[in-house]
Protein backbone atom coordinates (compact mmCIF):
# COMPACT_ATOMS: atom_id res chain seq x y z
CA UNK A 1 0.00 0.00 0.00
CA UNK A 2 1.34 3.05 -1.28
CA UNK A 3 1.97 5.59 2.11
CA UNK A 4 0.68 9.72 2.31
CA UNK A 5 3.90 10.72 1.29
CA UNK A 6 4.02 8.37 -1.84
CA UNK A 7 0.56 9.31 -2.78
CA UNK A 8 1.08 13.23 -2.55
CA UNK A 9 4.41 13.07 -4.41
CA UNK A 10 4.40 9.98 -6.91
CA UNK A 11 1.18 9.63 -8.19
CA UNK A 12 0.14 12.99 -10.38
CA UNK A 13 2.04 14.01 -13.48
CA UNK A 14 0.70 16.99 -15.72
CA UNK A 15 2.11 14.59 -18.90
CA UNK A 16 2.88 11.11 -18.80
CA UNK A 17 4.72 9.91 -21.72
CA UNK A 18 4.86 5.91 -22.40
CA UNK A 19 8.14 4.80 -24.32
CA UNK A 20 11.37 5.70 -23.20
CA UNK A 21 13.04 6.05 -26.99
CA UNK A 22 13.89 9.26 -28.83
CA UNK A 23 10.58 10.34 -29.46
CA UNK A 24 9.31 9.88 -25.79
CA UNK A 25 12.70 11.45 -24.04
CA UNK A 26 12.72 14.22 -27.36
CA UNK A 27 8.92 15.16 -26.05
CA UNK A 28 9.37 15.30 -22.33
CA UNK A 29 12.55 17.69 -22.71
CA UNK A 30 10.86 19.85 -25.57
CA UNK A 31 8.10 20.20 -23.33
CA UNK A 32 10.06 21.29 -20.25
CA UNK A 33 11.92 23.50 -22.03
CA UNK A 34 8.61 25.03 -23.23
CA UNK A 35 7.24 24.89 -19.46
CA UNK A 36 10.04 24.31 -16.47
CA UNK A 37 7.11 23.90 -13.60
CA UNK A 38 4.94 20.98 -15.88
CA UNK A 39 5.74 17.61 -13.70
CA UNK A 40 6.51 15.62 -16.77
CA UNK A 41 7.09 11.16 -16.44
CA UNK A 42 8.16 8.77 -18.94
CA UNK A 43 7.35 5.25 -18.14
CA UNK A 44 9.28 2.44 -19.92
CA UNK A 45 8.43 -0.96 -20.01
CA UNK A 46 11.98 -2.01 -20.08
CA UNK A 47 14.88 -1.57 -18.21
CA UNK A 48 16.78 -0.01 -20.97
CA UNK A 49 14.32 1.82 -23.69
CA UNK A 50 13.92 -1.77 -25.36
CA UNK A 51 12.92 -0.72 -28.65
CA UNK A 52 14.70 0.88 -31.70
CA UNK A 53 16.27 3.77 -30.23
CA UNK A 54 19.27 2.06 -28.42
CA UNK A 55 19.40 -1.20 -31.13
CA UNK A 56 20.16 0.71 -34.38
CA UNK A 57 23.57 0.87 -35.83
CA UNK A 58 23.98 4.60 -35.53
CA UNK A 59 23.84 5.91 -39.06
CA UNK A 60 22.73 9.77 -39.62
CA UNK A 61 21.07 9.47 -42.61
CA UNK A 62 18.52 10.97 -45.31
CA UNK A 63 18.39 8.34 -47.91
CA UNK A 64 20.59 6.94 -49.99
CA UNK A 65 20.82 7.40 -53.64
CA UNK A 66 19.04 4.28 -54.74
CA UNK A 67 16.23 4.89 -51.74
CA UNK A 68 15.59 8.20 -53.33
CA UNK A 69 15.27 6.60 -56.96
CA UNK A 70 12.76 4.02 -55.60
CA UNK A 71 10.91 6.80 -53.40
CA UNK A 72 10.29 8.70 -56.82
CA UNK A 73 8.30 5.77 -58.42
CA UNK A 74 5.60 6.53 -55.80
CA UNK A 75 5.77 10.27 -55.02
CA UNK A 76 7.06 13.84 -56.52
CA UNK A 77 10.68 15.49 -56.14
CA UNK A 78 9.18 17.96 -54.03
CA UNK A 79 7.75 15.22 -51.43
CA UNK A 80 11.07 12.93 -52.00
CA UNK A 81 13.66 15.78 -51.39
CA UNK A 82 11.27 16.87 -48.26
CA UNK A 83 11.39 14.08 -46.59
CA UNK A 84 15.38 14.10 -47.21
CA UNK A 85 15.08 18.28 -45.88
CA UNK A 86 13.43 16.57 -43.18
CA UNK A 87 16.01 14.29 -42.17
CA UNK A 88 18.10 16.58 -42.45
CA UNK A 89 17.05 19.19 -40.15
CA UNK A 90 16.41 17.02 -37.82
CA UNK A 91 19.60 15.63 -37.01
CA UNK A 92 20.45 19.14 -37.28
CA UNK A 93 18.00 19.51 -34.21
CA UNK A 94 19.14 16.52 -32.65
CA UNK A 95 22.78 18.16 -32.82
CA UNK A 96 22.36 21.43 -31.51
CA UNK A 97 20.39 19.87 -28.69
CA UNK A 98 23.11 17.34 -27.61
CA UNK A 99 26.37 18.43 -28.92
CA UNK A 100 28.44 16.72 -31.45
CA UNK A 101 30.52 15.31 -28.77
CA UNK A 102 28.04 13.92 -26.78
CA UNK A 103 26.99 12.14 -29.44
CA UNK A 104 30.22 10.92 -31.58
CA UNK A 105 28.67 12.46 -34.56
CA UNK A 106 31.11 12.32 -37.79
CA UNK A 107 29.63 13.94 -41.01
CA UNK A 108 31.81 12.12 -43.29
CA UNK A 109 29.35 11.42 -45.51
CA UNK A 110 28.44 7.82 -46.79
CA UNK A 111 28.92 5.94 -49.49
CA UNK A 112 26.18 3.49 -51.88
CA UNK A 113 27.86 0.76 -53.19
CA UNK A 114 26.43 -0.19 -56.78
CA UNK A 115 27.19 -3.85 -58.32
CA UNK A 116 27.48 -5.13 -61.92
CA UNK A 117 24.96 -3.98 -64.44
CA UNK A 118 23.50 -0.97 -62.13
CA UNK A 119 22.63 1.78 -64.16
CA UNK A 120 23.11 5.02 -62.16
CA UNK A 121 20.36 7.98 -63.88
CA UNK A 122 22.27 11.00 -63.74
CA UNK A 123 19.11 13.25 -64.71
CA UNK A 124 17.98 12.31 -61.16
CA UNK A 125 20.78 12.81 -59.34
CA UNK A 126 21.03 16.39 -61.22
CA UNK A 127 17.58 17.17 -60.14
CA UNK A 128 17.80 15.83 -56.55
CA UNK A 129 21.32 18.33 -56.23
CA UNK A 130 19.36 21.07 -57.59
CA UNK A 131 16.50 20.79 -54.82
CA UNK A 132 18.98 19.93 -51.98
CA UNK A 133 21.06 22.61 -53.17
CA UNK A 134 18.68 25.58 -53.27
CA UNK A 135 17.02 24.18 -49.91
CA UNK A 136 20.10 22.99 -48.01
CA UNK A 137 22.78 25.03 -49.71
CA UNK A 138 24.70 21.45 -50.42
CA UNK A 139 24.37 18.76 -52.94
CA UNK A 140 23.42 15.60 -52.04
CA UNK A 141 25.25 12.76 -54.06
CA UNK A 142 27.79 12.23 -56.48
CA UNK A 143 29.53 9.86 -58.71
CA UNK A 144 32.85 8.79 -56.18
CA UNK A 145 36.00 8.73 -57.50
CA UNK A 146 37.33 6.70 -54.45
CA UNK A 147 38.85 3.10 -54.95
CA UNK A 148 36.82 0.30 -54.04
CA UNK A 149 38.09 -2.19 -51.38
CA UNK A 150 35.10 -3.93 -51.13
CA UNK A 151 34.30 -7.56 -53.30
CA UNK A 152 31.13 -9.33 -54.93
CA UNK A 153 31.04 -7.12 -58.19
CA UNK A 154 30.85 -3.40 -56.76
CA UNK A 155 30.61 -1.29 -59.92
CA UNK A 156 30.67 1.92 -58.28
CA UNK A 157 30.72 3.98 -55.14
CA UNK A 158 27.60 6.96 -55.10
CA UNK A 159 28.90 9.34 -52.73
CA UNK A 160 26.01 10.81 -50.53
CA UNK A 161 27.29 14.17 -48.65
CA UNK A 162 24.48 15.03 -46.31
CA UNK A 163 25.01 11.27 -44.13
CA UNK A 164 27.17 11.02 -40.98
CA UNK A 165 27.62 8.29 -38.31
CA UNK A 166 27.01 8.57 -34.36
CA UNK A 167 27.11 6.39 -31.61
CA UNK A 168 23.82 5.34 -30.60
CA UNK A 169 24.53 4.44 -27.09
CA UNK A 170 25.92 7.45 -26.64
CA UNK A 171 23.40 9.57 -27.88
CA UNK A 172 20.65 7.67 -25.50
CA UNK A 173 22.73 8.59 -22.63
CA UNK A 174 22.88 12.12 -23.35
CA UNK A 175 19.23 12.49 -24.21
CA UNK A 176 18.52 10.66 -20.62
CA UNK A 177 20.82 12.99 -18.91
CA UNK A 178 19.02 16.50 -20.52
CA UNK A 179 15.82 14.86 -19.60
CA UNK A 180 16.58 14.19 -16.02
CA UNK A 181 18.68 18.10 -15.55
CA UNK A 182 15.22 19.39 -16.75
CA UNK A 183 13.54 17.55 -14.33
CA UNK A 184 11.49 14.43 -16.53
CA UNK A 185 11.24 11.77 -14.18
CA UNK A 186 11.91 8.57 -15.67
CA UNK A 187 10.44 5.25 -14.12
CA UNK A 188 11.81 1.87 -15.97
CA UNK A 189 10.18 -1.21 -15.55
CA UNK A 190 6.73 0.22 -15.53
CA UNK A 191 4.73 -1.56 -18.40
CA UNK A 192 1.74 0.89 -19.37
CA UNK A 193 -1.20 -2.21 -19.55
CA UNK A 194 -4.61 -0.10 -19.54
CA UNK A 195 -5.80 3.38 -19.10
CA UNK A 196 -9.09 4.83 -17.71
CA UNK A 197 -10.25 8.22 -18.69
CA UNK A 198 -12.47 9.86 -16.28
CA UNK A 199 -13.58 13.36 -15.14
CA UNK A 200 -10.00 14.10 -13.57
CA UNK A 201 -7.65 12.80 -16.04
CA UNK A 202 -6.08 9.94 -17.40
CA UNK A 203 -5.99 6.97 -14.56
CA UNK A 204 -3.11 4.41 -15.52
CA UNK A 205 -3.87 1.11 -14.15
CA UNK A 206 -0.85 -0.62 -12.85
CA UNK A 207 -0.31 -3.45 -9.72
CA UNK A 208 1.67 -1.41 -7.56
CA UNK A 209 2.13 2.51 -8.75
CA UNK A 210 -1.33 3.45 -9.72
CA UNK A 211 -0.61 6.85 -12.02
CA UNK A 212 -3.20 10.21 -12.88
CA UNK A 213 -1.97 12.00 -15.32
CA UNK A 214 -3.65 15.56 -16.94
CA UNK A 215 -2.68 14.11 -20.49
CA UNK A 216 -0.73 11.12 -22.05
CA UNK A 217 1.31 10.56 -25.02
CA UNK A 218 2.01 7.11 -26.44
CA UNK A 219 5.54 7.26 -27.61
CA UNK A 220 5.46 3.19 -28.16
CA UNK A 221 6.25 3.29 -31.93
CA UNK A 222 6.10 -0.94 -32.74
CA UNK A 223 4.17 -1.84 -29.82
CA UNK A 224 1.52 1.18 -30.00
CA UNK A 225 -0.83 -1.77 -31.55
CA UNK A 226 -0.57 -3.57 -28.16
CA UNK A 227 -2.42 -0.89 -25.92
CA UNK A 228 -3.98 1.54 -28.84
CA UNK A 229 -5.63 -1.61 -31.17
CA UNK A 230 -7.41 0.65 -33.30
CA UNK A 231 -3.70 2.24 -34.58
CA UNK A 232 -2.74 -0.14 -36.88
CA UNK A 233 1.24 0.10 -37.19
CA UNK A 234 3.45 -2.98 -38.54
CA UNK A 235 5.89 -4.13 -36.61
CA UNK A 236 9.39 -4.15 -38.75
CA UNK A 237 12.43 -6.34 -36.93
CA UNK A 238 15.97 -4.99 -37.93
CA UNK A 239 18.77 -7.40 -37.65
CA UNK A 240 22.23 -6.57 -36.81
CA UNK A 241 25.67 -8.12 -36.15
CA UNK A 242 29.07 -6.77 -35.31
CA UNK A 243 32.15 -8.39 -35.59
CA UNK A 244 35.49 -8.54 -33.36
CA UNK A 245 38.00 -5.92 -33.35
CA UNK A 246 39.97 -7.18 -36.61
CA UNK A 247 43.62 -6.35 -37.27
CA UNK A 248 43.21 -4.28 -40.60
CA UNK A 249 40.31 -2.68 -41.40
CA UNK A 250 40.39 -0.75 -44.96
CA UNK A 251 37.51 1.08 -44.90
CA UNK A 252 36.10 3.93 -42.34
CA UNK A 253 32.46 5.54 -42.40
CA UNK A 254 29.20 4.40 -43.33
CA UNK A 255 27.74 2.30 -46.41
CA UNK A 256 24.91 1.17 -47.88
CA UNK A 257 23.54 -0.79 -50.84
CA UNK A 258 20.01 -2.63 -52.27
CA UNK A 259 17.79 0.60 -51.65
CA UNK A 260 18.99 1.17 -47.97
CA UNK A 261 18.12 -2.22 -47.18
CA UNK A 262 21.75 -3.37 -46.21
CA UNK A 263 24.10 -0.68 -44.50
CA UNK A 264 27.62 -1.09 -42.62
CA UNK A 265 29.72 0.87 -40.75
CA UNK A 266 33.35 0.72 -39.29
CA UNK A 267 33.13 1.57 -35.68
CA UNK A 268 37.24 1.16 -34.38
CA UNK A 269 38.33 -1.60 -35.95
CA UNK A 270 35.07 -3.35 -35.63
CA UNK A 271 32.58 -3.84 -38.51
CA UNK A 272 28.45 -3.45 -37.74
CA UNK A 273 26.38 -4.53 -40.25
CA UNK A 274 22.98 -4.53 -40.23
CA UNK A 275 20.04 -5.33 -42.82
CA UNK A 276 18.30 -7.91 -44.96
CA UNK A 277 14.59 -7.77 -44.05
CA UNK A 278 14.31 -7.80 -47.46
CA UNK A 279 14.42 -11.18 -47.88
CA UNK A 280 12.24 -12.24 -44.89
CA UNK A 281 9.90 -9.30 -44.82
CA UNK A 282 6.97 -11.51 -43.48
CA UNK A 283 9.08 -13.62 -40.53
CA UNK A 284 10.44 -10.01 -39.40
CA UNK A 285 7.10 -8.91 -39.56
CA UNK A 286 7.13 -9.12 -35.26
CA UNK A 287 7.15 -7.15 -32.41
CA UNK A 288 9.35 -9.94 -30.57
CA UNK A 289 13.25 -9.92 -30.28
CA UNK A 290 15.06 -12.32 -31.89
CA UNK A 291 17.44 -13.99 -34.31
CA UNK A 292 16.21 -15.06 -37.98
CA UNK A 293 18.59 -17.57 -39.13
CA UNK A 294 17.90 -17.13 -42.87
CA UNK A 295 18.73 -13.58 -42.48
CA UNK A 296 21.85 -14.24 -40.03
CA UNK A 297 23.42 -16.52 -43.18
CA UNK A 298 22.76 -13.92 -45.35
CA UNK A 299 24.24 -11.27 -43.30
CA UNK A 300 27.45 -13.35 -42.64
CA UNK A 301 27.12 -14.61 -46.78
CA UNK A 302 27.48 -10.44 -47.57
CA UNK A 303 30.18 -9.67 -44.71
CA UNK A 304 32.48 -12.78 -46.82
CA UNK A 305 31.83 -11.77 -49.86
CA UNK A 306 31.40 -7.77 -49.79
CA UNK A 307 32.89 -6.48 -46.93
CA UNK A 308 35.75 -8.18 -45.82
CA UNK A 309 36.65 -10.36 -48.76
CA UNK A 310 39.97 -12.07 -48.35
CA UNK A 311 40.05 -11.43 -44.57
CA UNK A 312 39.43 -13.26 -42.23
CA UNK A 313 37.15 -12.36 -39.23
CA UNK A 314 34.80 -13.48 -36.62
CA UNK A 315 31.25 -12.30 -36.23
CA UNK A 316 31.38 -11.56 -32.05
CA UNK A 317 27.56 -11.39 -32.05
CA UNK A 318 24.12 -10.52 -33.37
CA UNK A 319 21.02 -8.75 -32.03
CA UNK A 320 18.24 -7.28 -33.22
CA UNK A 321 15.45 -4.14 -32.77
CA UNK A 322 12.30 -3.44 -33.40
CA UNK A 323 10.59 -0.69 -36.10
CA UNK A 324 7.53 0.19 -37.39
CA UNK A 325 6.61 0.86 -40.96
CA UNK A 326 3.18 2.05 -42.76
CA UNK A 327 1.53 2.59 -46.08
CA UNK A 328 3.91 5.68 -46.22
CA UNK A 329 7.03 7.02 -44.59
CA UNK A 330 4.79 9.93 -42.97
CA UNK A 331 5.00 9.56 -38.83
CA UNK A 332 2.12 9.89 -37.01
CA UNK A 333 1.17 12.12 -34.54
CA UNK A 334 -2.03 13.39 -33.60
CA UNK A 335 -4.21 13.61 -30.98
CA UNK A 336 -5.99 10.38 -30.57
CA UNK A 337 -8.95 10.98 -28.19
CA UNK A 338 -9.33 13.22 -24.91
CA UNK A 339 -6.05 13.85 -23.22
CA UNK A 340 -4.41 11.25 -25.44
CA UNK A 341 -1.96 11.67 -28.00
CA UNK A 342 0.76 9.29 -29.91
CA UNK A 343 3.65 10.27 -32.03
CA UNK A 344 4.17 6.89 -33.71
CA UNK A 345 5.94 4.96 -36.98
CA UNK A 346 8.90 6.10 -37.44
CA UNK A 347 10.17 4.03 -39.64
CA UNK A 348 13.99 3.41 -40.49
CA UNK A 349 14.01 7.26 -39.60
CA UNK A 350 13.73 8.08 -35.68
CA UNK A 351 17.23 9.08 -35.19
CA UNK A 352 16.82 11.76 -37.68
CA UNK A 353 13.21 12.65 -37.00
CA UNK A 354 12.87 11.67 -33.57
CA UNK A 355 13.75 15.30 -32.10
CA UNK A 356 11.72 16.82 -34.40
CA UNK A 357 8.23 14.84 -33.89
CA UNK A 358 8.83 15.28 -30.33
CA UNK A 359 8.91 19.12 -30.35
CA UNK A 360 5.29 18.65 -32.59
CA UNK A 361 4.24 16.11 -30.07
CA UNK A 362 4.82 18.37 -27.48
CA UNK A 363 3.47 21.56 -29.05
CA UNK A 364 0.12 19.77 -29.51
CA UNK A 365 0.41 18.65 -25.79
CA UNK A 366 0.94 22.13 -24.38
CA UNK A 367 -1.53 23.95 -26.62
CA UNK A 368 -4.25 21.26 -25.58
CA UNK A 369 -3.41 22.05 -21.78
CA UNK A 370 -3.85 26.10 -22.54
CA UNK A 371 -7.17 25.06 -24.12
CA UNK A 372 -8.32 23.20 -20.94
CA UNK A 373 -7.02 25.95 -18.91
CA UNK A 374 -9.36 28.60 -20.83
CA UNK A 375 -12.45 26.01 -20.96
C1 LIG B 1 18.41 -2.09 -36.84
C2 LIG B 1 17.90 -0.70 -36.93
C3 LIG B 1 18.50 0.24 -37.79
C4 LIG B 1 18.01 1.54 -37.87
N1 LIG B 1 18.66 2.45 -38.68
C5 LIG B 1 18.26 3.74 -38.66
C6 LIG B 1 18.95 4.73 -39.42
O1 LIG B 1 19.90 4.43 -40.11
N2 LIG B 1 18.53 6.01 -39.35
C7 LIG B 1 17.45 6.38 -38.60
O2 LIG B 1 17.11 7.57 -38.59
N3 LIG B 1 16.77 5.47 -37.89
C8 LIG B 1 17.14 4.16 -37.91
N4 LIG B 1 16.44 3.22 -37.21
C9 LIG B 1 15.15 3.60 -36.66
C10 LIG B 1 15.22 4.34 -35.35
O3 LIG B 1 16.06 3.66 -34.45
C11 LIG B 1 13.78 4.41 -34.82
O4 LIG B 1 12.94 5.02 -35.80
C12 LIG B 1 13.68 5.22 -33.54
O5 LIG B 1 14.60 4.76 -32.60
C13 LIG B 1 12.25 5.10 -33.00
O6 LIG B 1 12.23 5.76 -31.76
P1 LIG B 1 10.90 5.70 -30.88
O7 LIG B 1 11.17 6.45 -29.67
O8 LIG B 1 9.73 6.09 -31.73
O9 LIG B 1 10.67 4.15 -30.62
P2 LIG B 1 11.46 3.11 -29.71
O10 LIG B 1 12.88 3.40 -29.63
O11 LIG B 1 11.06 1.76 -30.18
O12 LIG B 1 10.85 3.38 -28.27
C14 LIG B 1 9.58 2.92 -27.87
C15 LIG B 1 9.70 2.62 -26.40
O13 LIG B 1 8.40 2.35 -25.87
C16 LIG B 1 8.54 1.36 -24.87
N5 LIG B 1 7.20 0.76 -24.68
C17 LIG B 1 6.45 0.14 -25.61
N6 LIG B 1 5.27 -0.24 -25.10
C18 LIG B 1 5.26 0.16 -23.80
C19 LIG B 1 4.30 0.06 -22.75
N7 LIG B 1 3.10 -0.49 -22.94
N8 LIG B 1 4.63 0.57 -21.52
C20 LIG B 1 5.83 1.17 -21.32
N9 LIG B 1 6.77 1.29 -22.30
C21 LIG B 1 6.49 0.79 -23.53
C22 LIG B 1 9.56 0.41 -25.48
O14 LIG B 1 10.15 -0.41 -24.49
C23 LIG B 1 10.55 1.38 -26.12
O15 LIG B 1 11.62 1.73 -25.28
C24 LIG B 1 16.89 1.92 -37.11
C25 LIG B 1 16.29 1.00 -36.25
C26 LIG B 1 16.78 -0.30 -36.15
C27 LIG B 1 16.13 -1.28 -35.22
Amino acid sequence: MLSFWEKEHFQSYDIGIVGAGIVGLSTAISIKEADKNLKVVILERGLLPTGASTKNAGFACVGSFTEIVDDLQHNSLDEVVGLMQMRYEGLAMLKGRLGEKNMDYQENGSHELLFGEAQVDLDIMAAVNEKTNAILGRKAFSVSHKKSVFGGGVKMLIENHLEGSLNTGLLMQSLINIALRLGVEIKTGYTVKSIKRTENGIHLVHSSLPLLVKKIAFCTNAFTSLILPDLIIAPGRGQVLVTKPLKKLSFQGIYHFDAGYYYFRNYKNRVIFGGGRSIDKAGEATTEFGINEKIQLDLKDKLARIILPNQAFEIDYYWSGIMAFGADKNPIVKKVGLHQFVAVKLGGMGIAIGSMVGAQLANMIIQDLNEDDLS
